[in-house]
């Protein structure tokens, strides 16, 4: 699906559920949507924030936080919270599935695209389930923790090489 027939879905979404929930139907509410369906990847209030600063909807902290709380509600935006960082969000649809590597270092996430985790025979036993999308967390250390981590490690060798060698004597 391209990404404009995909902003007319999710906007038709979010219309229902508004109507259906009687929430007001703001022009802040559609641009913050808008927003979040023209980028792919991870953000997090403040980036969210930062980015509708320079929009053409200038929005207030609360009416983010609110509406936030509303697409998580109708399941057009997904809650992460990786490790101990802040909470970030992606949107729902048009993502394709992916794990989350998650560097217990420095915190920094990286998305890998994933296949199909079911073969469609174990799809087929996943009855009266149908899986929308996905997403696995894996937690370990990224190639830059990794290389500072041997440096580290060899940095203490060769200072505790010396300290035998002085002993010795
Ligand atoms: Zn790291
Ligand atoms: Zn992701």
């Amino acid at each position: 699906m391209d990404n404009s027939k995909l902003k007319e879905q999710v906007k038709n979404e979010f219309t229902e559920y508004l109507n259906s929930h009687k929430h007001r139907k703001t022009p802040e509410r559609y641009a913050i949507l808008e927003h979040i369906y023209s980028a792919k990847g991870h953000f997090d209030m403040d980036s969210l924030y930062n980015a509708m600063k320079e929009s053409a909807f200038r929005v207030s902290r609360a009416t983010l936080y609110n509406t936030i709380e509303l697409l998580l509600d109708c399941g057009l935006v997904v809650k992460h919270q990786f490790g101990a960082n802040v909470s970030q969000y992606e949107r729902a649809y048009g993502n394709e599935n992916h794990d989350h590597l998650i560097c217990l270092g420095c915190g920094e996430v990286k998305e890998h695209k994933n296949g199909n985790l079911f073969t469609p025979a174990q799809q087929k036993k996943l009855q009266r389930f149908k899986i929308s999308y996905y997403s696995m967390y894996i937690y370990g250390t990224c190639n830059k923790c990794m290389r500072a981590k041997k440096a580290d490690e060899k940095k203490n060798k060769v200072t505790e090489n010396k300290n035998t060698r002085i002993k010795k004597k």
